[in-house]
């Protein structure tokens, strides 16, 4: 990693700030436009349409559930980081439909996103099983739970 000086920090800053400003401008707005577009996964790089997500915000590859950081809040394309988002859980909604839990291994950043008709169904398990399969305990300790004597 590069360092800078405080004062080339703040340039910086300002150069990505204006830099977000021009993208707004000039791009299809996601937040409230569908995503129809099709693209090379920068993870596995298969080759991704937007046919069979059944939903028109197709964020993350539907084989390694891998996805791109490039937004702030949903949909807006304000964020300059370019990390690429691991899937690192999974967790259910009211309504019990699954949502992937994304984290960004440049930055950190971590969001939530709704999971598609086509996404890998043995990776989404696997994701979701993975602390019972990884217990931070011996497995003898859950024997004795609840037991008084
Ligand atoms: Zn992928
Ligand atoms: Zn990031």
């Amino acid at each position: 990693m590069k360092r800078y000086s405080p004062r080339e920090k703040n340039r910086q800053k300002m150069i990505n700030q204006l830099g977000s400003i021009d993208r707004a401008h000039s791009q299809t707005d996601y937040r409230y436009e569908p995503c129809n577009e099709s693209f090379h996964c920068k993870n596995c790089n298969s080759f991704v349409l937007p046919e069979g997500a059944a939903t028109s915000h197709r964020n993350h590859c539907p084989k390694c559930l891998s996805s791109i950081h490039v937004d702030i809040t949903p949909g807006d394309r304000a964020s300059l980081c370019g990390g690429v988002m691991e899937p690192i859980s999974v967790w259910v909604r009211k309504n019990g439909e699954w949502a992937i839990i994304h984290r960004c291994r440049s930055c950190g950043e971590i969001s939530s996103n709704r999971i598609a008709a086509d996404d890998n169904p043995t990776l989404l398990m696997s994701i979701a099983v993975k602390p019972l399969a990884l217990p931070p305990f011996p497995l003898v300790l859950l024997e004795n739970a609840g037991t008084t004597n």
